[in-house]
């Protein structure tokens, strides 16, 4: 996995996503957070799915999994069906960093996702950032992987 601005240097330093939370009741959260997204760098596979690292100080504070497909989608993958319906809902990614605040700030990060814009963000950038990878081309589809072992979870590179 990469992080999208690495891919797409000129979109990617222009259009960054901070995350700005004020008031969490719980943990009395107000501060903003830079939200990085990676994406799988297998030019041959569509698995069609974002991590997100929200970073504070140059510390991952939680790991946000999502996938905008519908579940089926997944379940194709071979994903079995709790983790696809985790997906599609985005969640705590439990083999990549969080810290304390990960739930408060997943709980913001998950409401996000549930408004148009959330997904069509991530759509898009997941398009550019494989036709990028691809020398300009989207994935082709006789060269689309059939695999059925989703790469998933993945490790983060460290920062
Ligand atoms: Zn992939």
């Amino acid at each position: 996995m990469l992080p999208f601005h690495i891919v797409c240097p000129d979109e990617g330093f222009t259009t960054k996503w901070c995350l700005t939370i004020i008031g969490n009741p719980k943990r009395r959260i107000n501060t903003t957070y830079d939200v990085i997204d990676f994406y799988c760098v297998d030019p041959s596979c569509d698995c069609q799915k974002v991590t997100l690292s929200i970073v504070k100080n140059n510390t991952i504070k939680a790991s946000v999994s999502y996938g905008w497909k519908p579940a089926a989608f997944y379940r194709n993958w071979g994903v079995d069906q709790e983790m696809a319906d985790l997906l599609t809902h985005g969640f705590l990614d439990p083999y990549a960093p969080q810290s304390k605040d990960a739930e408060a700030i997943f709980h913001h990060v998950s409401y996000l996702l549930t408004q148009p814009e959330g997904p069509q963000f991530f759509k898009k950038r997941y398009a550019l950032f494989k036709k990028t990878l691809n020398g300009g081309d989207p994935i082709p589809e006789k060269k689309k992987r059939k695999s059925s072992v989703i790469p998933f979870p993945s490790r983060h590179p460290s920062f």
